[in-house]
């Protein structure tokens, strides 16, 4: 029986942007893959290239963005990073689908949620050739709220973004995303700015709505206990590079990585423990990033080989990868 191809293939990606300090290189060869119905979750610090590989699958990298390289292998045949624009639009409208992290920016403040949720309805159905009347549309956008739980649909509907909290505003671009996502939901750090209850909140709609619907996902979130719970598989994005891959229970029971270690410890714990030791220095300046090993200024294991050579990621135990020099055994 003929193997199914991955619903996505990223390979070898890089990307660079170009800043008034120099040419920042972000993502640095990254490769990873996505089944049909996994749900992946992107685990590292803020600025690790996690936002930007994202973009970088959707292409709405901004304008500095240069050296984009690599492949996104979708459904086994269609290369996103050559598609043209009018393609790539019928793709977001139809089939991947993204929660981005602040929805203050992701909803326009001069337009009611209605109008705004009306018009990805419309054009996500006209890229699958459908026309829909201004009852249906609204029919619809009324249903997407509902799913969100927003309470209220109709009020929210005219509402204007300013007059809803944070948690509602949030939920609104959960509808708003659903009205596209067919295939795939990435949700970009769903619940940055939010009230602990109301990110768990969140994290469990999304989940619900992703189980319901039978969508991929990819997760990106600082909550490592959400992450663990709600995904399959896990990456760590250290410095933009993948540094280690497992199933998500053997990838927390049993970290590799100096770096996953150290994250995994620093996370706050409900035990009264309070936090681990942290992780010393900063992540790197991308204009001139570490050569070899992009941890090896903060690694508390650092061998000459580190400082010269890149370690490759090697299976360690079965699905179990990881590149660091301490487990290479030649
Ligand atoms: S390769 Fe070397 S510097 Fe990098 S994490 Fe491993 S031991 Fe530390």
């Amino acid at each position: 029986m003929a193997v199914k191809p991955p619903l996505l293939d990223v390979r070898d990606v890089y990307v660079s942007y170009k800043t008034y300090r120099g040419i920042l290189k972000v993502l640095n060869g990254v490769s990873f893959y996505l089944n049909e119905g996994e749900r992946i979750g992107f685990i590292g610090e803020a600025g690790g290239g996690k936002t930007t590989l994202m973009k970088t699958i959707l292409r709405i990298l901004p304008p500095n963005a240069v050296g984009v390289k690599g492949q996104v292998i979708y459904r086994g045949k269609i290369d996103l990073m050559k598609l043209s624009e009018k393609e790539m639009k019928k793709i977001r409208r139809r089939g991947i689908s993204m929660i981005f992290q602040d929805p203050t920016s992701a909803l326009n403040p001069v337009f009611k949620i209605g109008e705004q949720l009306m018009d990805i309805i419309k054009y996500s159905g006209l890229a699958e050739g459908i026309k829909l009347s201004k009852k249906e549309l609204k029919e619809r956008a009324i249903k997407l709220l509902e799913e969100a739980k927003l309470p209220d649909p109709e009020r929210v509907f005219d509402s204007y973004p300013f007059q809803l909290s944070g948690g509602m505003r949030q939920r609104v671009v959960i509808a708003m995303a659903l009205a596209s996502a067919k295939e795939l939901l990435i949700a970009d750090e769903p619940t940055t700015n939010l009230d602990v209850t109301i990110q768990d909140q969140i994290l469990r709609l999304i989940n619900n709505i992703v189980a319901k619907r039978k969508l991929s996902v990819i997760l990106i979130s600082h909550a490592l206990g959400a992450v663990r719970r709600m995904t399959d598989r896990v990456y760590v994005l250290y410095a933009g590079e993948i540094i280690e891959t497992a199933d998500s229970d053997e990838l927390f029971k049993n970290p590799l990585h100096p770096y996953t270690k150290a994250l995994i410890e620093s996370a706050p714990r409900l035990t009264g423990e309070g936090i681990g030791k942290g992780i010393r220095g900063m992540m790197p300046d991308y204009v001139n990033p570490p050569s070899g090993c992009r941890f090896h200024p903060r690694c508390d294991y650092t061998m000459p080989i580190c400082k010269e050579r890149k370690p490759p990621l090697i299976e360690v135990k079965k699905g179990h990868w990881v590149a660091c020099w301490l487990y290479y055994k030649r």
